[in-house]
């Protein structure tokens, strides 16, 4: 038993090693994608022919080196392996190639055998599999260009409200669903008063999705210690950001990289632990 749960949080981690090599490219080009789409949608607006421009999407075109664009071969796309010995540069070019590649890899792939370890030969692990795919995917996205894509929240709410309805998370049907709509609905109120009183946005619609989906797979019950800790975790790294001059433009931090935390946090140690280690538990 013990022999075999090992084996196969080792493929886990595998296959999310190769999730994670598509992860990044997902991260990469999914915002691109959408601001070709608005580009487009606006160039039809005003009467003129919106431009066709070459294929862009997941799967075209090939990866390319940003420098040189030397097309990247398959033996140099293997997880991890690949990034090692070519250590770490354009086979062509020799640039370096950013740290952040092989870590989203890793991360998937630990996220992944984690899964599969907690929850061996059962299907909840493939659905906390896909879980932290999307949020992994997500934090980084919202880092790099402050979006959240409806393309990976949406159906992350979905796919927590189904997850529910086949016992895959434990959250009660009735809890998931109130704590879809007690996410959304909660964020959106803050971010509604925040803005009239102040006249500024703190957040974005992306977040009070992503919020909603974690009412769907830990339940509402979950919603106050995951938003505790995204803004205790958001106001620390937001000082540490300020006072090593590290913020961007306009001062802004978005706050989805922090929601993500503490899902996963909440995901490890249950929502529950959150707020034992804030002692009101
Ligand atoms: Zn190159």
């Amino acid at each position: 038993m013990f022999v075999s749960q090992g084996v196969d949080a080792a493929l886990a981690g595998v296959l999310g090693l190769l999730i994670g090599s598509f992860l990044n490219v997902v991260i990469y080009r999914l915002p691109k994608m959408l601001e070709r789409q608005w580009v487009s949608d606006c160039a039809g607006l005003d009467g003129s022919e919106p431009g066709a421009g070459e294929p862009f999407n997941l799967m075209v075109p090939r990866s390319r080196c940003q420098q040189c664009g030397h097309e990247i071969r398959w033996y140099e796309n293997v997880p991890l392996v690949s990034y090692l010995l070519l250590r770490g540069r354009c086979a062509s070019c020799k640039t370096p190639i950013g740290l952040r590649y092989p870590l989203v890899e890793l991360a998937t792939g630990l996220l992944f055998a984690w899964c599969v370890w907690r929850m061996p030969g059962q299907w909840a692990a493939l659905a906390w599999c896909g879980f932290s795919a999307a949020l992994l995917a997500l934090a980084l996205i919202d880092w790099d260009t402050t979006l959240l894509p409806d393309d990976i929240t949406l159906p992350l709410l979905w796919a927590g409200l189904l997850a529910s309805l086949l016992g895959l998370t434990g959250v009660a049907l009735n809890a998931a669903v109130l704590g879809a709509a007690a996410g959304y609905l909660s964020l959106w109120s803050v971010y509604w008063l925040f803005k009239l009183a102040t006249g500024k946005e703190g957040m974005g619609y992306g977040d009070f999705k992503l919020f909603a989906a974690f009412g769907a797979w830990f339940g509402w019950q979950a919603l106050v210690p995951i938003v505790l800790m995204a803004s205790v975790i958001g106001v620390i790294v937001g000082l540490a950001l300020k006072f090593n001059n590290g913020l961007r433009e306009g001062g802004y931090v978005p706050f989805g990289p922090f929601l993500a935390g503490a899902g996963f946090t909440a995901m490890f140690f249950g929502p529950d632990a959150i707020l034992r280690a804030v002692g009101l538990g």
